[in-house]
């Protein structure tokens, strides 16, 4: 494709996506695809002769688009939300537009030093202290595991440059609770530690981690001769965004001596709110912090923002100096290679500074303010409601809850709460996630999508009663 043709279909690519901004809350909201119905659209082999554009886009709308759930509908409730500003969007166009790499500073200057520039607001605009320096990663998994290995590396006095742990004479532990994101574990396992070193310490009444039961387990380990190494808290866990203790964690990682890494994938971007900051009181206490742009904030995906305060062991743990990367700048400059997993790296740092220019603060707060004020509203709705039950505490916009009418035993409960959820997101008109809390079923209502007004809360309130009794009199008929 040259540019001209280029410039052709790129307004066309344009127009389609604004067409689809625009019409989204028409759609279902969930894909109504069953499995193998999109690949039976598409040639099973490669063309030999090339084709228009014009009729790729036209697949796009005609088999690619019905087959996606819209993740930016205003009555997208699942999971967390993963807003795509549009603005974020163009930026993310002209990272790819550019066609740039950062191997090193000297590979694409501006690539890095926009990145330095932003990270530090990002870091201002949370509240963490200047002694903190920020790095984009792809994803809060790839982070926490960089938190991982940099731990393992300071206990074990860098054990990767000698027998790495298999050298070790006494196994490592990571603590976090068990409530923690999947992503914890994984990155455990992935580090090295192995699962048998992996502890889940329970949590209190509100989900949280309880710290008497980490420095048990602590105790624990050190009589049995093994090695505390590092603990994960999470400011927001996946399941209910309860909030772990972080100072009080803080106190048991710098006493025990353990890489204490934060894990605010989600509700670090609610920082940007001076009244949400004791959610994570302690937190300049912390070795690592994770928090994701890319999701409630609205910076399109993969924007993982990873926060270190001692970067000179970052790049120690990370670094690789080959004599094609080398360059006479190295001394005076950031090479971000050394400070995660890739080589190469995508000029991320554009997408989020074009939506903070095009967005200004004022306006992202006042957005984050409207969903938590949201959420307060439907968990109030929900609580005053016969049979409905709001299971954990709300302290950002998502809400753990259950109809739970008088009669029926956990496992009933279980199956029409599946069954509601189910039907919800069938008909396409919001969709929800169910998950378990306590073990037992439950639907997450996330509230966040940019689009999301009082009165999609509304509709889907009155979705959820209508779903829910409607099933339930018809398992009781
Ligand atoms: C979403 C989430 C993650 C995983 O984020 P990715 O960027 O998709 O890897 C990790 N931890 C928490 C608490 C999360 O909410």
């Amino acid at each position: 494709m040259n540019p001209e043709e280029f410039r052709t279909a790129g307004h066309a690519v344009i127009d389609f996506l604004a067409d689809y901004h625009a019409s989204l809350a028409q759609r279902p909201v969930m894909a109504q695809t069953a499995p193998g119905a999109v690949r039976a659209q598409l040639p099973p082999t490669p063309p030999t002769q090339p084709e228009a554009f014009a009729g790729v886009l036209e697949d796009v709308q005609q088999v690619v688009l019905p087959g996606l759930s819209l993740w930016q509908h205003p009555r997208f409730f699942g999971y967390f939300p993963a807003n795509a500003d549009l603005s974020s969007v163009l930026g993310d166009f002209l990272s790819t537009g550019l066609g740039v790499l950062g191997l090193s500073w000297q590979s694409s200057p501006a690539l890095t030093e926009v990145e330095e520039v932003v990270t530090d607001w990002m870091r201002q605009l949370v509240g963490l202290p200047d002694t903190f320096h920020g790095v984009i990663q792809d994803t809060a998994s790839t982070s926490t595991l960089v938190a991982l290995l940099c731990a393992r590396e300071r206990t074990t006095q860098y054990s990767a440059s000698r027998a790495g742990l298999q050298g070790e004479a006494r196994p490592l532990v990571v603590y976090s609770s068990a409530y923690s994101h999947s992503s914890v574990q994984k990155a455990a396992v992935l580090a090295g530690f192995g699962n048998d070193n992996v502890r889940a310490i329970p949590t209190d009444d509100a989900f949280a981690l309880r710290p008497d039961l980490l420095q048990a387990a602590i105790q624990s380990d050190l009589e049995a001769g093994r090695v505390p190494c590092a603990v994960v808290v999470s400011t927001g866990t996946t399941t209910s965004t309860a909030l772990d203790p972080v100072a009080a964690v803080a106190d048991l990682a710098e006493r025990y001596g353990l890489w204490l890494h934060v894990d605010a994938a989600m509700a670090g971007t609610a920082m940007l709110l001076p009244e949400c900051r004791w959610m994570w009181a302690g937190v300049e206490r912390a070795d690592s912090v994770v928090l994701n742009p890319h999701k409630w904030l609205g910076s399109v995906f993969d924007n993982s923002l990873y926060y270190v305060r001692d970067a000179q062991h970052l790049v120690r743990v990370m670094s690789t100096n080959p004599s094609y990367l080398q360059s006479a700048a190295d001394g005076e400059v950031t090479n971000y290679r050394d400070w995660g997993i890739p080589l190469g790296r995508r000029f991320r740092a554009l997408k989020l500074w074009t939506m903070l220019r095009t967005s200004g603060v004022d306006a992202i707060q006042a957005r984050l303010r409207r969903d938590l004020a949201n959420a307060q509203w439907l968990a109030e709705q929900i609580r005053a409601a016969p049979d409905w039950q709001v299971l954990a505490p709300v302290p950002l916009q998502t809400l753990c809850v259950r109809f739970a009418p008088a009669g029926w035993d956990a496992d009933a409960l279980d199956r029409l709460t599946q069954a509601w959820c189910a039907r919800i997101n069938s008909s396409g008109e919001a969709y929800l996630t169910p998950a378990t809390l306590d073990g037992r079923w439950m639907v997450r209502v996330s509230i966040g999508a940019l689009t999301t007004e009082r009165e999609h809360v509304e509709q889907l309130w009155a979705l959820m009663q209508q779903s829910a009794t409607e099933v339930a009199r018809e398992e009781t008929a």
